[in-house]
């Protein structure tokens, strides 16, 4: 069984500012040229909370999955944006 590779789509150049991450349901601007993200809780253009991340919920899903340090596998549903 194959797992998909992580790998960050921001390296290289973009054009885009604003990231959102499905997995995790969070909202960052874009550190060109690194692949780093700031995180940000509040829209840019009008100040609106955003959503709740999920990251912490996420990893500890991980974690009951049995899963420990990178490297690991990931449970191909928890790559999907409609994880539970
Ligand atoms: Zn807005």
């Amino acid at each position: 069984m194959a797992f998909p590779v992580a790998e960050s789509p921001l390296l290289g150049s973009t054009d885009k500012r604003i990231y959102w991450s499905p997995v995790f349901d969070e909202y960052g601007l874009i550190c060109q040229p690194s692949a780093e993200i700031l995180q940000i809780h509040h829209c840019p253009f009008c100040g609106s909370r955003l959503s709740e991340s999920r990251r912490d919920k996420w990893f500890e899903k991980l974690e009951k999955e049995g899963w420990k340090i990178w490297g690991d596998p990931i449970p191909i549903e928890l790559l999907s944006h409609d994880w539970k």
